[in-house]
């Protein structure tokens, strides 16, 4: 729910890498359009008592409050924006698609190929099947926008026959375009690291049921929004400019039942760490930064089990392939224990 775009270097690097049209000059007309459609400039910020403390621990450390209103990725810190609405999160469908939009959307139906015809490389329609297993063909007049997410999408694209040749042969799939598809799968690496406060932020279990009702009755209060999370951070561990590291937080009342457990088990950590981090959270409340790697250099590869559309496909991530990526995030850690004062390091 996070509103943030990316540092307008982002933007322009890729115009650089021969994308014409995708520098920042050009996506903020459109980054304008979206914020007017969202209302974002008359965004109502969100009050929380923790915010003073992380900003002054952030100031302390060198790094200041940025211009709330900007929605750029620059080094500093802000409250976020968040699309959220009546208390409710927003999506791309509540907002964009309004009855005079003429679309049509097929629920539990996959993509299995974009058709190609051979000779002429020109996109004729797409294949999909539908949940009663039919198999349907799609014809298009003008064109196909492929947005199937970082691994569907160049799954597709590779069971389409656009992609690495080779791989493309090795799995019986008649290649039509030889491109290097899948071989680019980048991903922001973060690291939790959950610390016990001495401040306390927990709501007294009288005060949780007015709370409960507030939402209820009116979408407003604590329930209505995301806590700290939409604190957020940016640095840079090496140089002044352009952020290398963003630090999302977040706040775990004391003896959570609800999301701690469940969340550093998603983020892959082993279960006695868990049990150990659970411990400590008995009795007391922990608050979470999560440095995350911005620019990693490692690369991974979305590569296909078989020719089946239905069967998942092989993603080798790779991550810290590149040890300076590991070096940087160590780097964002180290950060972490500085702003915190942390004792132990
Ligand atoms: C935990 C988490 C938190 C995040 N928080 C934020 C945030 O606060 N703010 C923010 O800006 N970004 C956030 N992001 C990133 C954001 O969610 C993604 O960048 C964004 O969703 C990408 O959009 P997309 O349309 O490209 O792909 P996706 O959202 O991945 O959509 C692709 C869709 O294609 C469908 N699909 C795939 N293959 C096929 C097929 N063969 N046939 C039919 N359909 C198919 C998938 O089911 C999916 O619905 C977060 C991501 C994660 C994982």
């Amino acid at each position: 729910m996070l509103y943030v775009t990316g540092h307008r270097t982002d933007y322009d690097s890729w115009e650089a890498a021969g994308n014409t049209g995708w520098g920042y000059e050009h996506l903020s007309s459109y980054f304008d359009k979206i914020e007017n459609k969202l209302n974002l400039n008359n965004y109502n910020f969100n009050t929380h008592p923790f915010y003073n403390l992380f900003e002054q621990a952030y100031k302390e450390a060198g790094v200041l409050p940025i211009d709330k209103l900007s929605n750029e990725a620059i080094i500093g810190t802000k409250i976020n924006k968040l699309l959220i609405r009546n208390g409710k999160r927003l999506n791309t469908a509540k907002i964009f698609i309004n009855e005079s939009i003429n679309l049509r959307i097929m629920k539990n139906a996959v993509v299995r190929k974009v058709i190609i015809d051979a000779e002429s490389k020109i996109t004729v329609g797409v294949e999909v099947q539908v949940a009663s297993g039919k198999i349907m063909q799609i014809n298009v007049r003008k064109e196909v926008i492929l947005s199937a997410g970082s691994i569907g999408t160049p799954q597709i694209l590779m069971l389409s026959g656009i992609g690495p040749t080779k791989h493309l042969e090795e799995k019986k799939i008649i290649p039509i375009i030889d491109l290097p598809v899948g071989q680019n799968l980048q991903d922001h690496i973060f690291f939790p690291i959950y610390l016990t406060i001495k401040e306390t932020l927990s709501i007294p279990q009288e005060a949780f049921t007015f709370f409960v009702m507030q939402y209820i009755l009116t979408r407003t209060g604590p329930l209505s929004t995301i806590g700290v999370t939409d604190f957020m951070s940016f640095i840079n561990t090496r140089d002044k400019s352009i952020p290398n590291i963003q630090f999302h937080h977040m706040y775990i009342p004391k003896n959570d039942k609800l999301v701690l457990k469940i969340y550093m088990n998603k983020t892959g950590y082993k279960d006695k760490v868990i049990e150990a981090v659970a411990k400590i959270n008995k009795d007391f409340e922990l608050i979470g930064l999560y440095p995350t790697l911005l620019h990693p250099k490692s690369k991974g590869e979305v590569l296909l089990a078989d020719n089946n559309p239905t069967s998942k496909p092989v993603i080798k991530s790779n991550y810290f392939r590149d040890l300076d990526d590991l070096k940087q995030l160590i780097e964002g850690v180290r950060f972490v224990f500085y702003v915190t004062e942390y004792k132990y390091l």
